[in-house]
């Protein structure tokens, strides 16, 4: 079975046709750095990393971009680049917020689990090729230049509005500040004019500046990616007016149509019903709240919902997300506990290696279809259902039988990246308390005599590197050089 996307510009299914057999090329807008990530980036992150892994699953080799924005993302309210808005609101340069926020970005991006993409690129690192392709636009006659900004003419472009569908008389209340220098309202800019004193601000063939937000993705597209590619994906916010101007403007500089095969959107999520809003109060922090749920429950709780709806995150979704999780995780240990065994099937062992086969199969098909994770989650625990009715009371199995089974979750854990099995990650403060702990256990050996069971700590601490002295004051403790460890302060 092939794989079929639904696709914004057709808004259909479509078979999944790579332009080069086996490879797929995929663009997916990433953050603007002026912020702490929370629940929504998880989402959408979490949407692109669940198709590659099935893509890479299907047997392709995915090149995977996913851009940082670090200049020109106007925050529309108050009309300001949202660098600037952040760098006010913390009295730093910009460029520190935005370091400060890709770092958390990342960091969120890795313990969510999600594989990272072959490139993260930053705009503000491409602003040489973002004047290239200005530059052409305006020779070919799609860009105009006054005052010191450059605009795309949407009127040049007669594809204009093919993605997202939106009318031209819808255009025009888009914009946010009609601007008497365009020569229609919906035209937008590709180049900005920055007063000296503008921290963000490049020299450019119009004068200081800055690049519109739009111009980012074609740039890093056709740099990364190639003129064409297979995937552009993104919230669905994003279609209007984001995707529309990276398409025209990528079409009109190329020549080329489509500049994107495959459109994918995916929905928005919500907090108890409502839309997440800083004015609201009620914005989750994504660190935060993988420190509290875990990135298992987190990921679980996004794939429950199909990728191109909304998804609510409440309470209830929550439990029900670590519930799944553990019915998972439990089917997992039962499996494993099982001793393999020798011997020809039995009546029972034929029924589970059909069931498993049988729900690998629907599994697949489910996936392939849009990527219906809820689709291919009832199968699964409809499948552990039946293996637990039918292994009940067994502590043996078929060994065919049972790699069979394993080989079937292995799979769901790899494509979903849940349970998948790694090195436990240790952190620092736990190391100190952990030594922290023997130390005191110790010390009470010690004011008790027992100097064979205290002697021997103190030296067996000394392997690992860990070097103890009893002092007026009590003990002290440091990590030796060659522990390794040397990361603790
Ligand atoms: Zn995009
Ligand atoms: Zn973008």
């Amino acid at each position: 079975m092939p794989i079929r996307l639904f696709n914004t510009m057709t808004r259909r299914k479509e078979v999944f046709e790579s332009i080069e057999p086996k490879v797929v090329r995929m663009y997916v807008c990433g953050p603007t750095v002026y912020d702490s990530p929370h629940l929504g980036h998880g989402r959408a992150s979490v949407v692109y990393d669940i198709l590659v892994r099935w893509l890479k699953y299907r047997g392709y080799r995915v090149k995977y971009v996913r851009n940082i924005t670090d200049v020109g993302h106007i925050l529309e309210d108050i009309g300001e680049d949202r660098m600037i808005v952040g760098a006010k609101r913390e009295r730093l340069h910009p460029m520190e917020i935005a370091d400060k926020y890709t770092l958390e970005y990342l960091e969120a991006m890795d313990k969510l689990g999600n594989e990272r993409p072959s490139i993260q690129p930053r705009a503000s690192g491409h602003i040489m090729e973002i004047i290239e392709m200005v530059e052409k636009l305006v020779e070919k006659g799609y860009g105009y230049v006054v005052d010191g900004n450059v605009y795309f003419d949407v009127s040049k472009f007669e594809d204009y509005g093919k993605l997202s569908g939106v009318k031209r008389e819808e255009l025009i209340k888009h914009r946010v500040e009609p601007d008497p220098r365009k020569r229609n309202p919906a035209d937008f800019a590709l180049w900005k004019a920055a007063p000296e004193g503008y921290p963000l601000r490049w020299r450019s063939p119009w004068g200081y500046g800055f690049p519109g937000w739009h111009i980012e993705c074609s740039v890093m597209s056709v740099k990364y990616l190639g003129e064409q590619i297979d995937i552009h994906g993104g919230a669905r916010e994003l279609v209007f007016p984001h995707h529309e101007n990276s398409l025209a403007q990528t079409e009109a500089y190329t020549g080329k149509k489509p500049f994107v095969r495959y459109w994918v959107h995916c929905g928005l999520l919500t907090i108890n019903g409502e839309k997440m809003s800083k004015s609201k109060g009620n914005v989750v922090n994504l660190l935060s709240a993988l420190e509290k749920w875990g990135k298992d429950v987190l990921r679980m709780f996004y794939i429950s919902a199909h990728y191109r709806s909304d998804i609510d995150f409440n309470e209830n979704a929550v439990k029900m997300a670590a519930e799944n999780v553990r019915r998972i995780s439990d089917v997992v240990e039962r499996v494993r506990s099982m001793k393999p065994v020798d011997r020809p099937l039995d009546e029972v062992e034929r029924k589970l290696l059909e069931a498993t086969r049988r729900a690998r199969a629907e599994f697949e098909e489910r996936m392939d279809d849009d990527l219906d994770t809820p689709g291919a989650l009832a199968v699964l625990f409809g499948y552990i259902r039946e293996f637990n009715r039918l292994t009940s009371g067994r502590d043996a199995l078929n060994a065919e039988v049972k790699k069979e089974v394993i080989g079937f979750l292995d799979m769901v854990r790899r494509v979903f990246g849940i349970l998948e099995t790694r090195k436990t990650e240790v952190s620092t403060e736990l190391v100190e308390k952990l030594i922290s702990l023997i130390v005191e256990v110790r010390e009470i050996l010690r004011r008790e005599k027992r100097y064979d069971l205290s002697d021997m700590i103190r030296s067996r601490l000394r392997e690992v590197g860990v070097e103890l002295q009893d002092t007026a004051e009590g003990p002290r403790w440091r990590l030796l050089e060659r522990s390794g460890i040397g990361f603790l302060k």
